[in-house]
């Protein structure tokens, strides 16, 4: 018998292992072993079991850690998708979807020597427990085992120093292995003994008399169980009263499994939902494919504020009652409290949360518990698509137009798309949910491939906020300062650069009615950059071909992209001359000049400088729940998601930033932001505005937002997306190569370039000469990127260009020099 095992590896292929006497009953697809490869000892696992190989000399597999199997079928079917779609290894796939914790870490290993009869021949041990270790290897074959396992097997306690000798005498080697981590968190509870009834005259029965005493044992009977610890800290009783306690079987204690989970401390006020039509609409109609258990995709369309979380939820409950099991993506979910919020209001302890900022031990407990099936429904940020749920009836994306939900890291996969062929494995229903659709989604809506739902209205009969456009380079503006002389002669005092009077006036309106107000400003830091007025030099990274941002706050020049930081004593790099000037704001200086003209106003600026922590950021968005903030300011992270009653103003600095990037999502990415922020504008029976300024109102991207005019936007754009050969009309590949050899790097891309040129014998692919990316070089490398479009048309299911890029890969693996590192990114979403 033979197994094929993925191991977590940058190799795109699975290794074949014998499977030992000892372990053909055990060995099964899903489970973990332990297997040598080269000289280290490595966790893999099995995906497939075959009767023969074509191999000879094959090493057998060293160990089997799981009981049961941790991957289902389908979810290795899943991770092979990935793989293969995605041009990378399986293992990747296969081990982003188990806590890192669960995995072999290092720890010793202990095995026999290969002399090691004679050696123990030589040795004189009078302790029968070393003969009875060295049994322990020669039962199953001489095994690698940790120290806990020897101890657990043989019931002992410290065997080290046992361990130590043998060592010594060579009889046992221990190698670089690794271990079973156990990382349960384990709490001490205490609990009654007795009932209400009996408590009165047990008290009497037990002689106890201390008032202290008696009322912690009353405590004992509001619950079930309690936490040892926080039991003594209440009722203020110590160790030695629980100890009489215990004597006098008054109570007992025992060790229970904690489960970690984060406490969400944002909460927000209860109030009655009455679905509207459309959403029972929406709802009806998802509700007949869940009843056919036949796979569909729907894209639900719905303008912000229209209720599009009151819909999920009613389909989840559903799903539920079926028996069935759901999962929830959402863009990085620490940025989501209120979603989460609500649906564990409606679920309680049904909902599991997996994001990027939980613990080790968290998500190991999370895993657990998605495993026992205590889970049924799992909030999270793309990498939640691996939870190892069983009998999966929906899959939600929330927002699903984002960029987040892209991983830019081998397995380059897009969690939206993920999720689609993870529903179609399950026969589940798939939701795609946004206000901004992207253009892929909403032309395979128009084609047919997904069921459009649309919710065109606010739910509650709220209208969309007004928005108006301001063009800071325009004179011709409307004076406010004759309606407001005395508010705008105090600014003036002032010297205000980044908001035009307009906004002024309408902050300054908000903050008198006691309304709150978000100020959007995409770019974190204080200065955009520092140019030279001698030389025009701008200060760049010295390791990235990105220009430093200044951050007042650190008083640090800082690179966005590596982190590399410098102080800036104000004098060029470049001529040395003292004249630089600072150009753009970020944050920092938005913040700055409202705190300068809105003095008394509470001002909190939230962005990955101020973001240290979930639990701050969750802290900052409650306070703004409950007006203890007046204005917001921010860059896209408070676009996204907040529904707040209270917000009638929201206004953005600068609607260029991104603009104009060498993108062609770049447009579409500007309507989705500004749609987006506007959104959190207006959402109670108060009226909303937005004010946007820009240099560039002639852009027709403006005016669509403007009007709130999705589709034209969409037609638009989608011809011109057909004209270039663009997605969704193709598939979009990027090979980089980078490395600190700028021009090996570029011989190198050329290669490929000549490479692929050949291989498409059938001119079936687009395929753009190499070119130098507007980010040319990061972290000291040089890049090189290459374009292919691949038409939808010509190559219906994929096939022909993922066989190109496959042997593109194994053609730089064996020909490119390690040094330039080339990696494929199918559906490239960065392009910079
Ligand atoms: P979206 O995600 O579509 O932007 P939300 O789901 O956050 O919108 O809903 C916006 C607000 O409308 C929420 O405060 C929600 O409680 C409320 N809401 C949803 N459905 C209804 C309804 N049928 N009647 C009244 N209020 C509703
Ligand atoms: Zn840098
Ligand atoms: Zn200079």
């Amino acid at each position: 018998m033979f197994v094929k095992v993925a191991l977590n590896l940058p190799i795109n292929s699975t290794f074949t292992y014998k499977v030992g006497e000892n372990f053909v009953e055990t060995a099964e697809t899903g489970k973990r072993v332990l297997v040598s490869f080269g000289n280290k000892i490595l966790t893999g696992i099995i995906i497939e079991i075959c009767e023969t190989s074509e191999f000879k000399r094959i090493k057998e597999i060293k160990d089997i850690i799981d009981d049961e199997p941790i991957y289902t079928d389908e979810l290795i079917e899943f991770c092979k998708w990935i793989s293969g779609y995605y041009i990378s290894p399986i293992g990747e796939a296969l081990f982003s979807a188990i806590p890192r914790k669960i995995n072999i870490t290092s720890e010793p290993f202990y095995s026999l020597t290969e002399n090691y009869k004679e050696n123990l021949d030589k040795s004189n041990f009078s302790e029968e427990i070393y003969n009875e270790i060295i049994r322990i290897f020669e039962k199953k074959g001489n095994l690698y085992f940790t120290k806990k396992q020897i101890e657990k097997r043989l019931k002992f306690d410290d065997l080290g120093k046992y361990l130590e000798k043998l060592q010594s005498e060579q009889i046992l080697k221990t190698e670089n292995i690794y271990s079973k981590p156990t990382a349960q968190k384990l709490v001490k509870v205490i609990k009654a003994n007795f009932s209400k009834h009996g408590l009165t005259s047990l008290i009497k029965d037990s002689c106890i008399t201390s008032k202290k005493q008696i009322s912690a044992l009353h405590k004992l009977l509001e619950g079930d169980e309690f936490e040892l610890n926080s039991y003594k800290k209440e009722t203020g009783i110590s160790s030695a009263a629980i100890n009489t306690f215990l004597k006098k079987e008054l109570v007992q204690i025992h060790e229970i499994r904690k489960n970690r989970e984060s406490e969400e401390i944002f909460s927000e006020k209860e109030k009655e939902i009455k679905l509207n039509s459309e959403q029972i609409n929406c709802i009806e109609r998802i509700s007949d494919c869940l009843k056919s258990e036949i796979f569909k995709t729907f894209l639900l369309h719905g303008v912000t504020g229209s209720g599009k979380t009151e819909v999920y939820i009613n389909v989840i409950k559903e799903v539920l009652e079926s028996g069935k099991n759901a999962i929830v993506l959402v863009p990085e979910i620490s940025l989501t409290p209120q979603l989460i919020h609500r649906f564990k209001k409606r679920f309680n302890d049904k909902v599991g949360v997996i994001h990027s900022k939980i613990s080790d031990g968290e998500r190991l407990d999370t895993y657990d518990n998605i495993r026992s099936g205590k889970y049924k429904i799992i909030i999270g940020a793309r990498s939640a698509l691996f939870a190892p749920l069983k009998n999966i009836g929906i899959i939600i994306v929330d927002e699903e137009h984002d960029s987040s939900y892209k991983q830019e890291n081998s397995p380059k996969y897009n969690g939206r798309d993920a999720a689609i062929y993870r529903g179609k494995l399950n026969h589940a229903a798939v939701i795609l949910g946004s206000a901004t659709p992207s253009l892929e989604s909403y032309y395979n809506a128009e084609a047919g491939k997904y069921e459009l739902l649309s919710l065109p209205n606010r739910a509650s009969e709220i209208n969309p906020p007004e928005i108006r456009i301001i063009d800071l380079l325009k004179k011709d503006k409307p004076d406010f300062t004759e309606i407001k002389k005395d508010f705008f002669e105090t600014i003036d005092k002032v010297r205000v650069k980044f908001f035009s009077k307009e906004l002024l006036y309408e902050i300054g309106s908000r903050l008198e009615k006691k309304e709150s107000v978000i100020i959007l400003q995409n770019r974190r830091g204080y200065h955009a950059y520092l140019e030279c007025q001698a030389c025009s030099n701008v200060e760049m990274c010295v390791r990235c071909n990105i220009a430093l941002t200044y951050h007042k706050s650190f008083d640090l020049m800082k690179c966005h992209y590596c982190g590399y930081t410098k102080k800036n004593n104000n004098v060029c790099s470049s001529c040395h001359s003292t004249f630089l000037i600072p150009k753009g704001a970020g944050t920092e200086r938005i913040e700055e000049e409202l705190v300068k003209i809105f003095p008394s106003a509470i001002i909190k600026r939230m962005d990955s400088d101020t973001l240290t922590s979930k639990k701050l950021f969750h802290q900052i968005l409650k306070d703004f729940y409950d007006k203890k903030i007046d204005i917001l300011t921010g860059t896209q992270i408070i676009s996204k998601g907040l529904d707040f009653p209270e917000v009638t103003l929201v206004g953005v600095i600068n609607a260029d930033i991104g603009l104009l990037n060498p993108d062609f999502r770049a447009t579409e990415r500007t309507f989705q932001i500004l749609t987006q922020v506007a959104g959190r504008s207006g959402r109670s029976e108060k009226k909303g505005e937005v004010i946007i300024q820009t240099n560039h109102s002639e852009f027709y991207v403006f005016e669509k937002v403007k009007n709130h005019d999705y589709k034209t936007f969409y037609e638009n754009e989608i011809k011109s997306r057909q004209a270039l050969n663009y997605p969704p009309f193709s598939r979009l590949i990027i090979i980089e190569a980078k490395s600190i050899d700028k021009n090996l790097t570029e011989s190198k891309i050329k290669e490929i370039y000549n490479l692929i040129k050949n291989l498409d014998a059938e001119k079936r692919l687009e395929i753009l000469p190499p070119n130098i990316p507007l980010f040319s070089k990061l972290k000291d490398k040089f890049r090189y990127h290459l374009l292919i479009k691949s038409n939808k048309e010509k190559d219906q299911s994929g096939k022909y260009v993922i066989r190109i890029l496959n042997e593109v890969k194994n053609y730089a693996n064996k020909n490119i020099p390690k040094k330039v590192m080339v990696s494929i990114d199918v559906d490239a979403v960065n392009l910079l």
